[in-house]
């Protein structure tokens, strides 16, 4: 048995204290005549995940004040209709952002990327607009990918002085392994981003400072491969074989390792939730 040494980055709570704040300030922000920020969540279909997400998502609205735009459609009601339901949201001075919860139900062509770019970049509580996934890639202000986000803040916990040191981000996904990569190049990491057809990722993951793991197999990133001391940051979220949900790095012998790691659950995934807040709430009050 590999005895836990690493300092535990606690997602859950910070999560809390960040959904806490955002509380404060949009009581302080009304009593100061400020607009009620408003997220829209928009749900198409039936998937039993996406409606746990998404209902997550709205308990957090109600829990800090912010109002909350719920629009549920069938799963064929067709990209037609889907971008007019957008195009309203998008009219509406009430709704601050929209989050249009992914994936959308398979086999009925309905085109994702098509779906996002009808958001309003500014009301793009999820950052996945072209425009502003364009922007981080430039390092201009946007709304930043919720995730990525989360992981960043995660990081800052542990206090690492980033400048010049070695990042790994295994996965290239849009939504989270290319924004990590690119926040991650923002802070003068070196980064290297590794996916499917790295050829070599336990030497690629024993050199790195920081570790990101956004793969979705479940205990990919063996503890031995870590470089004593690292902060590792895990996105998976996995079911191993036991039924138990795991993240995509080994937990026990990583955390044997490592200096900081987060765990599954209670890492990476409630910062998640707190970001979407976040966004929407400097959406709402950005001049
Ligand atoms: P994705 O399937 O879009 O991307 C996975 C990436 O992993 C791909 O780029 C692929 O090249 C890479 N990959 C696959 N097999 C690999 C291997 N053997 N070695 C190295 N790289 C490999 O996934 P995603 O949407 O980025 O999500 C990744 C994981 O993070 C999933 O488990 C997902 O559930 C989880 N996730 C969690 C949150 C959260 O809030 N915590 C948010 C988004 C995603």
């Amino acid at each position: 048995m590999s005895t836990t040494l690493a300092q535990i980055l606690d997602g859950k709570q910070l999560s809390a204290q960040v959904r806490a704040q955002i509380g404060e300030q949009i009581q302080a922000g009304m009593g100061a005549g400020k607009a009620r920020p408003g997220l829209a969540t928009v749900l198409v279909g039936d998937d039993p995940a996406s409606h746990i997400y998404v209902r997550n998502k709205r308990r957090a609205c109600d829990e800090t004040g912010m109002q909350n735009f719920h629009i549920e459609l069938a799963e064929d009601v067709g990209q037609a209709a889907l971008l007019q339901q957008i195009v309203e949201l998008n009219l509406n001075p009430e709704v601050h952002g929209i989050l249009v919860q992914l994936p959308l139900p398979k086999g009925f062509d309905y085109d994702e990327n098509q779906v996002l770019a009808t958001i309003d970049p500014a009301k793009d509580a999820d950052g996945f607009h072209p425009a502003n996934q364009g922007a981080l890639m430039q390092g201009t202000p946007a709304p930043i990918p919720c995730t990525p986000k989360g992981v960043m803040q995660l990081l800052a916990e542990s206090g690492m002085e980033l400048k010049g040191k070695r990042a790994v981000v295994v996965g290239r996904s849009n939504i989270v392994g290319k924004p990590v990569a690119l926040l991650l190049l923002e802070q003068h990491c070196t980064v290297t981003i590794c996916h499917s057809r790295t050829t070599d990722l336990a030497a690629e993951v024993a050199n790195a400072d920081v570790v990101v793991a956004a793969v979705g197999v479940a205990e990919l990133v063996k503890g031995a491969w870590i470089k004593p001391g690292a902060v590792v940051l895990d996105v998976g979220i996995n079911r191993n074989a036991d039924g138990k949900l795991v993240g995509d790095v080994e937990f026990g012998p990583a955390a044997a390792r490592a200096g900081w790691i987060t765990p599954v659950p209670g890492g990476v995934g409630p910062m998640t939730i707190a970001m979407l807040l976040q966004n929407t709430l400097e959406a709402a009050w950005r001049d």
